[in-house]
């Protein structure tokens, strides 16, 4: 698992960078942001769920989505949604954080 950041939709909020517990994400000369060490990144989407302009990219891997699938959360009230996509099928998964205990 891996994330590359779309420096196009990046608006250099820099919530991605306070978030990941690697520090892998830094910032250019115009704030956007980047990820440094890519291959350090254990996927625990953190960065994704900040990223309030859709700008990150998650790839699942060819053992969970499939080669080439990628995630990608959008949050709505208390409901996040989880998005994969691979080519152009995309399954959403919807969890209410009041009932995240649940599970
Ligand atoms: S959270 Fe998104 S918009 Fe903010 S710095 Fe990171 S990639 Fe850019
Ligand atoms: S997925 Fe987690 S470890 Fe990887 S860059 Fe984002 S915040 Fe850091």
């Amino acid at each position: 698992m891996s994330i590359a950041i779309n420096k196009g939709l990046c608006v250099g909020c820099g919530k991605c960078q306070k978030v990941c517990p690697g520090n892998l994400i830094k910032s250019d000369e115009k704030k956007k942001a980047y990820i440094k060490f890519p291959k350090s990144c254990w996927g625990c989407a953190s960065c994704v769920k900040e990223c309030k302009v859709d700008a990150i990219k998650f790839y699942l891997g060819a053992d969970m989505g499939g080669l080439g699938s990628t995630l990608s959360i959008k949050g709505e009230g208390d409901i996040t949604h989880w998005i994969i996509k691979k080519d152009k099928e995309e399954i959403v998964i919807d969890v209410n954080k009041k009932n995240a205990n649940a599970y």
